[in-house]
């Protein structure tokens, strides 16, 4: 991703994307001080982008650091590195980090660095079947699990691997106590018998997605259930699918010997969620 034309925003300057790099010391690198997001643009505005920001900030709060921009600024910076690279419908990557200038678990001197970059990012996942993961995610006293933090993707990123090695999608992860949590980058919803169903998010991502499938599934006059659910009982769901910035409202078609049909629930909210994504801010004074 590095050998490109384009911007990067990076501590205040649009610079050459080829220009924007870090040095090897950066305890980012070393210790996953790191905390990110990852937002979509649609027709050039971008979708809730100060709910992503906010969560960007309170990511950093929750490793101990303060970004040193405020949510204006960050705002401001996303829409600039956006309009910069002249592709309306992209998606947005903020990450922040501590810098290279002192090394050691404790970094508390460390420069907090920002860097926004945005590129095409056509359909997360295609066709998604699933396999159980190998790693759970883990309990709220063994990591920051609310924080979208680079650090938690390490598992993520090894049983991706895993399950594309076996020919799936993704992985299904369970959470510390064997409940369905979600898979490596989107929350999961169950449609069992006209309801939805989807894991309480008490030891993972509560997504910015996952929030607005849930509105719209109820402002269409579908029950959502928030509970545990045992992976025994998928089996009884009669359509899965995920949601996510990058994934958006993605049928599941299996996991593992299990096969789901694209279900009513699935395509209403996939459609639904288009909407509301493409919705533009004359479209939303309008509607009031
Ligand atoms: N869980 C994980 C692990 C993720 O990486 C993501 C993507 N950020 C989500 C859930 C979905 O979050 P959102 O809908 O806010 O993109």
């Amino acid at each position: 991703y590095d050998d490109r034309d384009g911007w990067i925003w990076l501590n205040g300057d649009l610079i050459p994307w080829r220009d924007a790099k870090l040095h090897v010391l950066s305890h980012g690198l070393h210790y996953a001080s790191a905390v990110f997001e990852g937002e979509r643009c649609y027709g050039g505005q971008i979708f809730k982008l100060t709910e992503h920001s906010q969560r960007l900030i309170n990511s950093g709060r929750i490793l101990g650091f303060e970004i040193p921009y405020t949510l204006d600024e960050i705002n401001t910076a996303t829409r600039d590195v956006v309009a910069r690279n002249g592709v309306p419908d992209c998606y947005v990557r903020p990450i922040a980090w501590r810098g290279s200038e002192q090394m050691g678990v404790s970094a508390d001197k460390a420069r907090i660095n920002l860097a926004i970059a945005s590129w095409e990012w056509g359909a997360y996942y295609s066709d998604l079947k699933l396999t159980r993961a190998a790693f759970d995610r883990p309990a709220p006293t063994t990591a920051p699990v609310h924080a979208k933090a680079a650090g938690l993707y390490m598992i993520c990123t090894i049983s991706k691997h895993a399950a594309e090695a076996k020919g799936f999608g993704d992985a299904l992860m369970l959470d510390y106590r064997g409940y369905v949590a979600e898979t490596t980058g989107a929350n999961l919803f169950l449609g069992m018998n006209g309801k939805l169903h989807t894991p309480i998010p008490d030891c993972f991502l509560n997504g910015i997605t996952r929030q607005t499938v849930i509105e719209l599934a109820r402002g269409n006059g579908i029950d959502v259930v928030e509970r545990h659910i045992k992976p025994d009982e998928l089996r009884d769901a009669q359509e899965i699918f995920v949601t996510g910035t990058a994934a958006e409202v993605t049928p599941v078609r299996a996991i593992d010997e299990l096969s789901f049909p694209i279900g009513p629930i699935t395509r209403l909210l996939m459609d639904a969620y288009q909407a509301e994504t493409r919705r533009t801010h004359a479209d939303v004074q309008a509607a009031e």
